[in-house]
């Protein structure tokens, strides 16, 4: 047997497709077009990456947006008055904060700095908190994602045993809350492992749902995974590779080939989670612009 795939491109590309219709529609009716304010602070070339991802995304949906690049020498007081700036321009409509920040910054207070009604990470604590008491939101946008893929390939939660392994702020504990909450998505039995558990097998063996976000090179192999499972991995990791031209390849958190030989459905790495991050982004920053989850 070998799994089917999750194919995070073409899921991504249709919902990308009914942003664009969607912010026509929007544009159509009179409005001012959906505006992000992405926010670079320093060169680390894989966030010059993502935001360079974020910006085509809005293009191509037809969200206009800036970045903005400023010095890792920034202080946080500086970069919290430009945020607050942002806050109060009305032609803004989303505020994305490229992480990770340099270390002299704060992460949790420069969230907390961003108007929680503009936060289309979904990172902000008001988000977190009302995420987990199933009232509208920002969600987090890679486990938002998640939930949509599982959605469109009509793959089962209620009642399933889901493991996320990994804890973070912003996949892991955000994720196990969507799969637990007793609503029309969630309701799964949810398990969250981290790398303080004492035997992760003995979680992994029993997932229905097993969804990955490590940050561990192969960490799930085969032998850690029942038959008919269906995995996400989250994982991007570098691995070095002399047989490609940038010297590395992408891997996820899962063995690919072989717990796919196990899985019913797993998604690979790159172009299964990834893609709908990015979607899933364009999609909160239309919300922002309507604003459809906080009205006032
Ligand atoms: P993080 O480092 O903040 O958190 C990692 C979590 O995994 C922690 O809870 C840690 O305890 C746990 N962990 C680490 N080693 C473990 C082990 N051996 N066994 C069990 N648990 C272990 O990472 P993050 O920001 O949540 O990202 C996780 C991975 O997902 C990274 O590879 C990251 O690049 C990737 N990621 C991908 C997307 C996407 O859009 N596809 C988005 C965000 C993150």
């Amino acid at each position: 047997m070998s799994a089917e795939i999750i194919d995070g491109r073409k899921v991504a590309a249709l919902l990308r497709e009914r942003v664009q219709e969607d912010v026509q529609e929007w544009c159509t009716k009179g409005n001012r077009r959906p505006f992000l304010q992405v926010i670079l602070v320093g060169d680390d070339p894989a966030s010059i990456v993502y935001t360079g991802t974020k910006t085509k995304a809005c293009m191509e949906v037809g969200i206009e947006t800036d970045t903005m690049v400023l010095q890792d020498t920034i202080s946080e007081f500086e970069l919290k008055e430009i945020i607050q700036s942002c806050n109060a321009n009305d032609e803004i409509d989303g505020i994305l904060v490229q992480m990770p920040l340099p270390s002299h910054l704060s992460q949790h207070s420069v969230i907390e700095a961003i108007d929680h009604r503009k936060d289309v990470d979904g990172f902000h604590p008001m988000n977190v908190g009302r995420l987990s008491l199933n009232q509208p939101c920002f969600k987090s946008c890679t486990p938002a994602g998640i939930m949509e893929l599982l959605k469109h390939y009509s793959i089962p939660v209620k009642s399933q045993h889901a493991v996320v392994v990994g804890a973070s702020n912003i996949v892991g504990s955000p994720m196990a809350v969507m799969l637990s909450r007793e609503n029309s998505s969630g309701k799964a039995t949810t398990t969250i492992c981290h790398k303080y558990t004492r035997d992760l097998t003995a979680h992994t063996i029993h997932a229905d749902i097993l969804i990955v976000a490590a940050g561990q090179p192969h960490l799930i192999k085969a032998e850690m995974v029942k038959q008919g499972v269906v995995v996400i991995d989250v994982g991007i990791n570098r691995v070095a590779d002399e047989t490609n031209e940038k010297g590395y390849r992408l891997v996820g958190d899962v063995d690919y080939d072989s717990v796919k030989k196990k899985a019913s459905w797993i998604t690979p790495v790159p172009g299964g989670v990834g893609p709908m991050t990015v979607a899933m982004l364009m999609k909160n920053t239309l919300l922002a612009a309507k604003k459809s989850l906080y009205p006032n």
